[in-house]
């Protein structure tokens, strides 16, 4: 059975080997949070565009300020302000943050440490050349590439695409996600469960993880355990870019997603994963399509989509997989756990001081949603530590629609 990393890193490869041109589209810079940029941007100009004070206080020639030097004051200069004019010898000028530096000046001297009577300054301290200032093209040069084909599209990059003025940008189109739950039991939200059926929680989940991870979740309801019923809805979701199931891949008698994805031709690169939760996740490529048969109960659906389904929409989003998300912190409450697979245990870190200390929650196994509510990372075990003590650093997959 191949371990987690393993099983990751065989998504990766045969999801990589399906990238084709991905279509694009034209996106208004207020609307390309998240999605994978298809061209490249560069620098209308220099930046900055001219010498920028970074901070209010005084230009100076540098070599003119010792401390206890005065200096006339002879104007003032506002960000925005149209600077020409050289700096006269002996003299000061006020200047504002995010003004332009004059001709002449080399330093600006803060305000705090000036004093001021009349038009005369009076400076604490000498100058340095260059101090306080940003000069101009020393963050980037005109015509310089700052965002590239594949990059993801963030807070800084979104600044970074509006500080040039590329007000329209080149996206990938999410990719779309089908989403098919499986079970007998399984009943939509606008029907009341019997006593022994349960409502249908993990379409609702896949579809936010689904939405976190960059893609677009096409929700495709329940099917039943029925050979016929799971072959026409799978044959739909193999109409979109991927398809994501939940439940039916267990050994139990009425587990026919693997039986029924095989009569329609795909080709399976695992089958079981040395985790738990979510030992029995399956991962095909069936019609040119990836599908992902991830075991039913909600925590383990949850984890196997973090661990193999998203860096898959990574890739047909245009971008590489990004690292799966693991920190270190020291375990707060020793922990003993069956060695021989690869536990993701719901759990909570918390910032204390400088120093993160991870503690794993009661819960009631894999089908526990409650305990999961409670957990903002899940405490990774390797399959080879059976005894954890406190203190000791331990591995963890950060929530990160959380935390
Ligand atoms: P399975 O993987 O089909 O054996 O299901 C494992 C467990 O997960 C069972 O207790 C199911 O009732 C539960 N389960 C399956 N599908 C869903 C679903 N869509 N939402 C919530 N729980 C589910
Ligand atoms: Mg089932």
């Amino acid at each position: 059975m191949l371990t987690f990393e393993q099983a990751r890193a065989k998504v990766i490869e045969q999801v990589g080997k399906l990238r084709g041109p991905r279509a694009c589209a034209s996106v208004s810079v207020w609307d390309a949070l998240g999605l994978v940029l298809a061209q490249e941007v560069k620098t209308d100009r220099e930046y900055p565009p001219f010498d920028r004070s970074t901070r209010d206080g005084y230009a100076v020639r540098a070599v003119e300020v010792a401390p206890g030097t005065e200096l006339q004051c002879v104007g003032e200069i506002k960000a925005g302000d149209v600077v020409t004019k050289t700096l006269a010898v002996g003299t000061c000028v006020q200047i504002m943050t995010g003004a332009a530096v004059p001709p002449g000046a080399d330093a600006v001297v803060m305000i705090e440490h000036t004093q001021r009577g009349g038009d005369v300054v009076r400076f604490e301290r000498a100058a340095r050349e260059g101090q306080n200032i940003v000069r101009r093209g020393t963050e980037a040069s005109a015509g310089q590439t700052v965002l590239s084909s594949g990059m993801r599209l963030g807070f800084a990059e979104l600044a970074m695409a509006a500080q040039v003025g590329a007000a329209q940008l080149q996206c990938a189109k999410r990719p779309r996600v089908a989403i098919l739950s499986t079970g007998d039991e399984v009943v939509s939200l606008d029907q009341q469960p019997g006593e022994f059926q349960i409502r249908n929680s993990n379409s609702v989940s896949l579809a936010a993880q689904v939405r976190i991870a960059g893609g677009d979740p096409v929700p495709l309801g329940n099917a039943a355990d029925r050979v016929e019923d799971l072959g026409e809805k799978i044959e739909r979701g193999l109409k979109e870019d991927a398809l994501v199931l939940s439940g039916g891949v267990s050994m139990g008698k009425y587990d026919l997603v693997e039986s029924v994805l095989k009569a329609l031709g795909a080709e399976f690169f695992f089958d079981g994963v040395a985790i738990r939760p979510g030992k029995p996740a399956v991962f095909a490529i069936c019609q040119g399509k990836p599908v992902f048969g991830l075991p039913g109960n909600p925590v383990s659906t949850m984890v196997t989509f973090e661990l193999f389904v998203a860096p898959a929409i990574d890739i047909l989003s245009g971008a590489d997989a990004r690292p799966l998300p693991l920190v270190e912190a020291r375990l707060g409450e020793g922990l003993n756990e069956k060695p021989g697979l690869a536990h993701f245990l719901p759990a909570r870190i918390e910032w204390r001081a400088a120093a993160a200390e991870v503690k794993a929650l009661k819960w009631q196994g894999s089908g526990d949603i409650t305990a999961l509510r409670n957990a903002n990372c899940f405490l990774v075990v390797p399959a080879n530590r059976e005894k954890i003590e406190v203190g000791e650093p331990v591995s963890l997959l950060l929530r990160k629609d959380v935390v």
